[in-house]
């Protein structure tokens, strides 16, 4: 029986997808809950802490006292969340996550000045019909430039990507300039991306021809999803990806076991051909029962299975973006225009 079939992408599924498409079944599909992890709360708490500095605090007042100050803000609306109380933090592992969350703010601070950033909206929510595909995403932080054009700004608190996987992350913050230049009819004139460990800045500046790549991209993307749902065909892509997956005990790359699996609910119902019948966020509807007719079962038959994930866009001749990016170590942030760039 096939798989249901996500009733929407965000950036970060599709960067998933490219990494690692058994990685993205088990979270897009089978929505298996992520484990709390105090990293994942720290990135909570100091994106918080970044949207409080830029609205309660005007510029010439955004320093690092006051970005302290909005960060115990952040801690006292978010140790009461769900997500805190799972996680049971100490006094004295408290006391580590604080300091190291202030860390995290100051390498902030070495990326830019934030007085001088123009913040026009922070967290929105955006989403967009792309051939087919309901792509949605919230952006970390939206701005003006000095000429009055769009900035989007998402930060990191994780680990940087090496500069090989560097194209993979910015390409999927790069669909949030595709999500503006939908909803909100303008292109942004750039997307950056603050890791605020290291701290690095990557950023790339949309074009004409990169947001067609991008539409092309997207449509490819969700071919090749559809196409994995109806053969049941994710499969375990090893890599980097692997230290920060929760899903060992699933993953045969891993050891794990797929068939501990429940079956999936949710999203939408393939017909043969691979168009969605209905798109549901809920539970499967009656014809999610056996629907999905002769060929959509038995994954790719006997002959030469064809790929999935990254393999599958690149046979879809979607790899890659056209945008040019830089990879900049703080403080200073600048571009550089790739040769084959766009
Ligand atoms: S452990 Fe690695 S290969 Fe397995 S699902 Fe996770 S990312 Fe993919």
């Amino acid at each position: 029986m096939a798989l249901p079939l996500p009733g929407s992408l965000t950036p970060s599924k599709v960067a998933t997808f490219k990494e690692c498409a058994l990685a993205f079944r088990l979270s897009a599909i089978d929505r298996l809950p992520e484990a709390p992890s105090e990293a994942a709360f720290k990135g909570t708490v100091v994106h918080r802490a970044l949207e409080l500095l830029m609205w309660e605090e005007g510029p010439g007042r955004r320093d690092q006292e006051a970005a302290f100050s909005m960060l115990g803000r952040a801690l006292d609306e978010l140790l009461a969340s769900r997500e805190a109380l799972q996680l049971g933090l100490s006094t004295s592992q408290l006391e580590d996550f604080a300091a190291d969350a202030r860390t995290l703010l100051t390498n902030y601070l070495a990326l830019e000045d934030p007085n001088a950033v123009r913040v026009i909206g922070t967290e929105l929510r955006l989403e967009a019909q792309v051939d087919g595909l309901r792509l949605r995403g919230i952006i970390d932080r939206l701005e003006l430039d000095r000429h009055g054009q769009l900035v989007v700004t998402d930060y990191k608190t994780g680990r940087a990507p090496s500069a090989g996987q560097e194209q993979a992350r910015l390409g999927g913050v790069n669909f949030y300039a595709l999500l503006c230049q939908e909803v909100l009819g303008r292109r942004p004139a750039r997307v950056q991306l603050f890791h605020l460990r290291e701290p690095l800045a990557i950023s790339s500046e949309p074009s004409d021809q990169s947001i067609t790549s991008l539409r092309l991209q997207a449509s490819a993307i969700w071919a090749a999803v559809k196409r994995a749902c109806l053969r049941e065909d994710f499969r375990p892509r090893p890599g980097p990806l692997c230290d920060w997956c929760g899903y060992h005990a699933y993953c045969p790359a891993q050891g794990g076991d797929l068939s501990l699996l429940a079956p999936a609910d949710g999203a939408a119902v393939l017909q043969p051909d691979g168009a969605a019948l209905l798109q549901l966020d809920g539970a499967a509807p009656p014809e999610a029962n056996g629907a999905a007719g002769p060929g959509a079962n038995g994954a790719a038959g006997p002959g030469v299975p064809e790929p999935t994930g990254a393999d599958a866009l690149e046979a879809n001749g979607a790899a890659g973006l056209a945008a040019g990016s830089a990879r900049v170590p703080g403080p200073a942030l600048s571009l550089v225009e790739e040769p084959s760039g766009r």
